[in-house]
């Protein structure tokens, strides 16, 4: 059965070719290398505020989603973001631009500054048409440690820093690495995915690089791209950017601001860029676990900003359990949506009385699963109303529990949750 067309996976709206929500069209932007400096931020509160309904959402990806944008507004928005230097110079370009950064690069001293690479390889992306014909949801991260996964996040092509060069890592072989040195990583990446369009054009089957693995072998993919892969150990000891005070030893080097469920408002963005401003800030890197990173080097302007977030209701606490889970925008915002996710998130997390144990959750409106592509330990998918519940998986696996009403769903984790811990 052929999938209704609001369902079809692999299509992400962009600012040039936004997408219809139920509130109206939603008007992505993506930064540079995973930084927005903190003007362009004020501007992109400032248009949300003026052409949209004053609602922006922090994608899995870091980016920022602009929402409830009219079509009578629509071009008077990318006139304001285009002002802020925010659009691509073509849908194409902007569509292929799925590069995610280690939000701790640059602010944590024990990780390598890989924002110049990923800045070099945008402007390949940008420049050479051929690679304009990857999917849309086909995503690149360059990670700052040796941990290829940027935030815990898979991307179909991982480059990771090593210290004496670049690792790069394949989705759905990450036990595989090919080293490369500092010269060579940009060619490198650029000639595995070419290799991947080469085989996806071959077998309409492979959509993500994931598919090409499983079907060709990495160690294969690797060779068609005139390199050589050998195994390698994950250390899954290296952490990501969390909520609350970033700092080493004495020294503090940034602050991570949550957004719940990866929604700030045009009101609490303009407040956070204020407190920026003041305390002479320029940028803030994006994550996708939905943290907005300050780099930050003075204690007092850290804790100045942290105060201001708390004060706005946003979260700055790493234990919170709203960081651990993924919640799409659900109804009113997402037409396909039959649940309030967001409403059931908070009456989840009152639930479990605010902690998740470390356990992730994915709640979302429909099968489709926007907010989060890996698997969570808790995913509930909405059917008709009600929830069915999976263990371990994404939208679509086998569920572990069926037709659950939103009142019961704290019930059916806690329950698992203890199942676990017995
Ligand atoms: S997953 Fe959520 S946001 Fe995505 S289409 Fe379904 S209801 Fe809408």
């Amino acid at each position: 059965m052929t999938a209704p067309a609001h369902l079809i996976k692999g299509w992400c709206p962009g600012a040039l070719r936004p997408m219809r929500s139920g509130d109206g069209l939603l008007v992505r932007i993506k930064p540079r290398a995973g930084v927005f400096s903190i003007s362009v931020l004020a501007a992109i509160a400032d248009a949300a505020a003026r052409f949209g309904s004053g609602e922006i959402d922090l994608t899995n990806r870091g980016n920022l989603q602009l929402r409830g944008v009219s079509d009578d507004s629509y071009d008077d928005a990318i006139t304001a973001l285009r002002a802020a230097d925010l659009i691509d110079r073509s849908a194409a370009v902007e569509a292929v631009r799925n590069v995610v950064v280690d939000p701790l690069s640059g602010i944590d001293p024990e990780r390598q500054n890989v924002r110049y690479v990923a800045t070099r390889f945008e402007d390949v992306l940008a420049d050479e048409p051929q690679l304009w014909a990857l999917p849309g949801k086909f995503g690149f991260s360059f990670s700052g440690s040796s941990q290829p996964a940027v935030s815990g996040r898979p991307a179909d092509i991982m480059i990771a820093a090593t210290g004496e060069g670049f690792d790069i890592c394949l989705d759905g072989a990450v036990d595989l690495r090919c080293a490369v040195t500092e010269g060579d990583v940009i060619d490198a990446v650029r000639r595995l995915a070419l290799v991947f369009l080469e085989l996806a054009a071959k077998d309409p089957a492979v959509r993500r690089m994931k598919d090409a693995v499983a079907r060709s072998g990495a160690v294969h993919i690797f060779e068609l791209a005139g390199l050589q892969a050998s195994s390698r150990t994950v250390d899954v000891s290296i952490g990501s950017a969390s909520a609350g005070m970033i700092s080493h030893g004495d020294r503090v080097s940034g602050v991570g601001i949550g957004l719940p469920f990866g929604r700030i408002t045009a009101d609490q963005l303009v407040l956070l860029c204020q407190c920026a401003e003041s305390a002479k800030l320029k940028d803030a890197f994006t994550s996708p676990r939905r943290i907005l990173v300050f780099p930050v080097a003075e204690r007092a302007s850290a804790e100045l900003l942290l105060q201001a977030a708390d004060k706005a209701g946003l979260i700055v606490a790493p234990e919170d359990a709203r960081l651990q889970m993924d919640v799409c925008p659900g109804s009113p915002g997402c037409g396909n949506a039959t649940t309030d996710t967001r409403g059931d998130a908070r009456r989840l997390v009152g639930a479990l009385n605010g902690s998740l144990s470390g356990y992730s959750v994915h709640i979302s409106g429909c099968e489709k699963g926007c907010a989060r592509q890996s698997a969570a330990d808790f995913t509930l998918m909405a059917r008709a109303g009600r929830y069915d519940l999976i263990r371990n998986g994404v939208p679509g696996d086998p569920t572990a529990l069926a037709n659950l009403g939103a009142d019961d769903i704290g019930n059916a984790v806690s329950r698992f949750i203890l199942d676990s811990a017995s």
